[in-house]
């Protein structure tokens, strides 16, 4: 018997077909993406803000048994929730928030997800930790393989920042660059499941992806716990997959039908970069379906042209009232540098892609300045420095005199 703690068993999104836990994705009945069922415990707010300060404090709720192994396992989450009142001002919003996840140990949301993943491979008996990752994915997994003393073979497309294949790469393990996109290094993956070579990986985001996704649940845990036990009345999050963001509601539902939060509206938006927007054209055009595009923008941790969640994503906009909007590539360095400029933090471009996306739908009157909302950074700015390079120089360059200075000053 495989022990996840609460999980009991992976059912089938579409046909609801049961399975046992494992390292399994697809159903066997309609190849529908298979998701994690659980049987809760009773759980108090207490019992959870008893736990530690990062994501274990929401083991009940994830399909973990942490071990001594897992609990320090650079212990990710329990990020700051910073009220953003300088660019509410600059805005014209009354509450706004920034759940800020670069303070995440390698700088990105993704350590949730894979620390999660990481606790479901030891239960599964898989030893190598592996991916198939835009770039914060593979940080994450080589951190993480590396503290916890096991191989790690991480696939990611040969177009990456420095920022992150050079971090990656100093982890150790093996890195692949492949001469292709994201979408390309996907496909890969799932074929490299089936070869007798890698029985023993799990793939984070591939074959034991329902435990990983379930990982972004905690924070949008975090988010309501911060607030003091409540949901925002709005929240803006970043589409690559679309399991973050499906995630974040999911979160909020299961705190509400555990009697955590009381149940209250809220709205769930989408943002995306022109240059690979499959699930904001699919919301425009109405479909239910995501056509898959070809990436082209420097917002690369979010360029996944064929998003395995855009259907979900799609759904959960729509249900709770939210909409998915696109933003160019200009406007993600506009959003990164008035996220910098006013609130102090550095966002990667995911982060830009948010703010701009935050402003463009202020702008379209689809998001409400007068209600509550949080918008997520899940990545550092540091890791995506080109973004900014052209905009970010000196003042001046000057001899060390102090009537140079004076000269520039005044
Ligand atoms: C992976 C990633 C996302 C989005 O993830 P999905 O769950 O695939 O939609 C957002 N921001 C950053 C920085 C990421 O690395
Ligand atoms: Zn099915």
């Amino acid at each position: 018997m495989i022990d996840l703690g609460s999980a009991t068993g992976l059912t089938c999104r579409e046909c609801s077909a049961t399975y046992d836990l494992g390292a399994a994705y697809a159903c066997m009945e309609c190849f529908g993406p298979l998701e994690v069922a659980y049987d809760f415990p009773a759980l108090t707010r207490a019992d959870i803000e008893a736990g530690p300060t990062s994501l274990w404090r929401y083991k009940d709720l994830l399909p973990v048994r942490p071990t001594a192994a897992d609990e320090p396992n650079l212990a990710p989450g329990w990020t700051r929730l910073h009220k953003a009142d300088n660019l509410a001002a600059e805005l014209g919003m009354r509450t706004l928030w920034v759940k800020d996840d670069s303070g995440n140990p390698t700088h990105s949301f993704k350590d949730r997800v894979v620390a999660v993943a990481q606790s479901a491979a030891r239960a599964l008996g898989l030893t190598t930790l592996a991916c198939a990752s835009t770039g914060n994915l593979a940080h994450a997994v080589a951190a993480a393989a590396a503290r916890g003393g096991q191989d790690s073979v991480v696939v990611i497309p040969h177009d990456l920042e420095a920022g992150k294949t050079i971090t990656t790469a100093t982890y150790g393990g093996i890195l692949l660059a492949v001469e292709g996109n994201y979408d390309d290094v996907n496909r890969l993956c799932s074929e490299i499941i089936g070869e007798d070579f890698s029985q023993s990986w799990g793939f984070v985001n591939v074959n034991i992806r329902p435990y990983y996704a379930e990982g972004s649940k905690s924070m949008g845990f975090e988010i309501a716990e911060q607030l003091g036990w409540r949901t925002p009345a709005q929240v803006v999050a970043p589409v690559a997959s679309g399991s973050l963001l499906t995630k974040i509601d999911k979160a909020w539902r299961e705190l509400a039908a555990l009697g955590l939060i009381e149940e209250s509206e809220y709205r769930v938006f989408g943002a995306q970069a022109t240059g690979c927007s499959p699930v904001a054209q699919a919301f425009d055009a109405g479909w239910d379906v995501v056509k898959p595009v070809k990436p082209s923008t420097i917002a690369k941790s979010l360029a996944i042209g064929n998003p395995a969640d855009g259907p979900y994503a799609l759904d959960v906009v729509r249900r709770t009232g939210g909409s998915i909007a696109a933003v160019s590539d200009d406007d993600v360095v506009d959003g990164i540098r008035l996220l910098a400029r006013t609130e102090g933090i550095f966002a990667e471009t995911a982060g830009g892609v948010v703010v701009a996306t935050l402003r463009h739908l202020l702008k379209e009157g689809a998001l409400d300045p007068e209600a509550e909302t949080v918008i997520l950074n899940t990545g550092e700015g540091l890791k995506t420095l080109d973004a900014v390079m052209e905009f970010a120089t000196p003042t001046a360059t000057i001899k060390p005199d102090v009537d140079l200075v004076r000269a520039v000053v005044t």
